[in-house]
């Protein structure tokens, strides 16, 4: 089966091309373009390109396109990404305006130029759907829950993708099997012992998420992807009193006070460096305290959101670092873990020190908790979700 991996942004349409079969699949070609104008030329210049490359005979061979879908409104899982699927994203444009209008607008466009391929939304949401009401529901008003406010989680793909790897990479293959069949099966009654799994996302968009048995206990993502962990420009957690108190105080308009929360706060809030880790620990080492400061307040929401999730899993079997601070953020493991020897969390300084953001075990000998770095690769989630839906 031939599966398109559309990614699209607000400014740019980046794709990959797998052929997948049942067992595994391999990537056959991607490309992307930027300052994208207007996603139907995109789109139709990357079907000409693949072409021209001689990677397909004609846009007809391609069986299915893949939507890494945030957030809809009334909607979740993976669905055929159908009108519904696009009212359900331009019900929530809103909420996530640097996503939805976008996929909207390219599964409409998939839809004319690929007429015979199957289009599948894969909503970032829904590794979140079995959530317990507890973990999910915000104290606010019945008028403010009937419009859908509450707590929806992000990142799905990636976390489903830990949930899964994990538990091959640590022989719980019932569990895999159980997170492979999830969106056509839902969540099977756990076995005699349980397999309980913390996965930190982080990256220039970062979340942690609780997993028992394969199945997300909760995470600490929120309504909107502003929510939860400072992220690279984005608040993250933000007592809700605060906004109206800013607006008042600085004299700021709505609009004005979400663009602060939305491009200048986060990491680059908060360092006044960089969105990007790097860059703040290159100042943080040359004594930046802003910089230090940031690294801070990143590694306590984290520990924060691991003690939550300790808690509610009553113990734990694997902790897993993933995309591109947790892959190659070794000091950050390092205080991550640093002091939770109480937990059964033991980290191996070497072993930490020696990977090289590949799947590497980095627990120390007498950890009772496999501590785990596993590369995301979001786009072949995808492609797997995908060709799981249609076969
Ligand atoms: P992602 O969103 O998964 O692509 O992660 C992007 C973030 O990963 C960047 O903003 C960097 O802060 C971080 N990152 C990428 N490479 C490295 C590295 N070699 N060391 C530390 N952080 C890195």
């Amino acid at each position: 089966m031939l599966v398109l991996i559309s990614n699209l942004g607000s400014t740019s349409f980046k794709y990959r091309l797998f052929r997948m079969e049942a067992g595994g699949g391999e990537d056959v070609a991607k490309g992307g373009y930027e300052r994208v104008t207007d996603h139907a030329v995109a789109i139709h210049d990357a079907l000409e390109q693949l072409q021209r490359d001689g990677v397909i005979g004609s846009p007809d061979e391609i069986d299915a396109v893949g939507f890494k879908t945030v957030l809809g409104k009334d909607l979740s899982g993976c669905v055929i990404a159908d009108q519904a699927a696009i009212d359900a994203l331009e019900g929530f444009a809103a909420v996530a305006p640097a996503h939805n209008p976008p996929y909207a607008e390219g599964i409409r466009q998939f839809g004319k130029l690929l007429p015979n391929a199957r289009l599948v939304a894969l909503f970032e949401t829904a590794f979140y759907q079995w959530t317990s009401p507890a973990s999910h529901h915000y104290a606010i008003p019945a008028s403010w829950r009937s419009i859908g406010i509450r707590r929806y989680g992000f990142h799905g793909a990636s976390h489903k993708f830990i949930a899964e790897r994990s538990a091959e990479l640590c022989g719980r293959e019932d569990v895999a099997e159980t997170v492979r069949r999830l969106y056509l099966d839902g969540p099977k009654t756990s076995g005699p012992k349980p397999f309980r799994v913390i996965s930190c996302h982080l990256g220039g968009s970062s979340s942690v998420t609780g997993i028992r048995d394969g199945v997300a206990i909760g995470t600490s993502m929120g309504f909107s992807p502003q929510s939860g962990l400072p992220q690279n420009n984005r608040v993250g957690e933000l007592d809700s009193g605060a906004l109206p108190y800013a607006m008042r105080t600085l004299g700021l308009s709505l609009e004005e006070a979400e663009r602060q929360l939305t491009k200048e706060s986060g990491l680059l809030g908060l360092s006044g460096v960089s969105n990007d880790i790097r860059d703040i620990n290159e100042a943080a080492a040359t004594g930046n305290a802003d910089a230090a400061l940031a690294l801070d307040v990143l590694i306590h929401s984290i520990r924060h959101w691991i003690g939550a999730f300790l808690i509610e899993l009553g113990g734990l079997d694997a902790l897993v670092f993933t995309a591109g601070i947790g892959e190659n953020g070794k000091a950050l493991r390092a205080r991550v873990c640093e002091g939770l020897e109480a937990f059964g969390i033991r980290m191996d300084p070497q072993a930490n020190e020696d990977c090289r953001a590949t799947e590497s075990f980095i627990q120390a000998e007498n950890s009772t908790v496999k501590i785990m770095v596993i590369p995301a690769n979001e786009e072949l989630v995808l492609a797997r979700e995908v060709f799981r839906k249609l076969s």
